[in-house]
Formats: structure tokens, C-alpha cells, sequence
């Protein structure tokens, strides 16, 4: 068989979770890591640009556009770690959620 075929993990997704995952396994030579990433590759401008979050939420570009069930933001905020219910910023991040979320209602 293929030596190339042999890993000793695989990780589905480069994002965040993933990156830092390969990056920390494969830091040991003796590991093979394999990294599959299912998206495009992160040259689209809105992506550098701090603000380019509010053009990338929504477009194919960035998003695979998957819908949820409806949840509310106490679910979200229940479901938070602790040091993060603590945050001072939370009203605003749960402000910031509310206002991505009437201007896609606006949008469709
Ligand atoms: C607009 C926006 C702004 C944000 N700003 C901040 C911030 O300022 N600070 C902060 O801490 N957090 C921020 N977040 C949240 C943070 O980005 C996420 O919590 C974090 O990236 C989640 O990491 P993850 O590894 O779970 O998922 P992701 O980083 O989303 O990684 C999942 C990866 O898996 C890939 N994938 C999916 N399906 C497959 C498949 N079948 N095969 C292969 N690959 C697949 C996806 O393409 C993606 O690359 C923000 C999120 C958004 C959307």
C-alpha cells in the first residue's frame, strides 16, 4: 500500500479548531497529520479587512449559507463557558448578533 495513504490523525476542517490542532500534533515529526478543508482559499478581500466580517456573513465566498433551527440569545448565553458570561463586552456581542440578524431578515 501507499506510505502517503498511512496517518496517524486526520482532521476534518481548517478552521480555528483545526489549525491549532494540526499545528500542535505535527509539531511532533514522528506524527503524520492529514488536514482536509472542504472551502475555498482565503484571498477574497472583505477577509483582511477588520470590518469585512458584515460583507462576508451571507455570501458564498465565506459562508456555506447552512440555516439553523431558531435559537434564542439566552440559550446562547446559557450555553457559554463561564469567563465568557463574565465578559464586560457580552451586551454588546449579543447586540451585535441582533443587529447581523435583522439585517439578513432585511436582506432575503
Ligand atoms: C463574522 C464572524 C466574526 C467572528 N469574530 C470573532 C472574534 O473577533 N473573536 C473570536 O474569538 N471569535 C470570533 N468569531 C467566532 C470564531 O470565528 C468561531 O467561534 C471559531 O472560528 C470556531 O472555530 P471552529 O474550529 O469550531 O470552526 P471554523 O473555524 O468555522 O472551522 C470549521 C472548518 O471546517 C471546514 N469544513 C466544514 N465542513 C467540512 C467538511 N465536510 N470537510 C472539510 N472541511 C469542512 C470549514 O470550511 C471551516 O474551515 C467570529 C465568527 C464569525 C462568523
Amino acid at each position: 500500500m501507499n506510505k502517503a495513504a498511512f496517518y496517524d490523525y486526520i482532521i476534518v476542517g481548517a478552521g480555528t479548531a483545526g489549525c491549532l490542532l494540526a499545528n500542535r500534533l505535527s509539531a511532533d515529526p514522528r506524527n503524520n497529520v492529514l488536514l482536509l478543508e472542504a472551502g475555498g482559499r482565503d484571498n477574497w478581500i472583505w477577509l483582511h479587512i477588520p470590518a469585512g466580517y458584515l460583507y462576508a456573513i451571507g455570501d458564498k465566498h465565506a459562508d456555506w449559507l447552512f440555516k439553523t433551527a431558531p435559537e434564542t440569545y439566552d440559550e446562547i448565553i446559557d450555553a457559554a463557558c463561564e469567563a465568557w458570561k463574565k465578559l464586560t463586552a457580552k451586551p454588546d456581542v449579543i447586540r451585535s448578533f441582533r443587529m447581523r440578524d435583522s439585517a439578513h431578515v432585511g436582506q432575503s
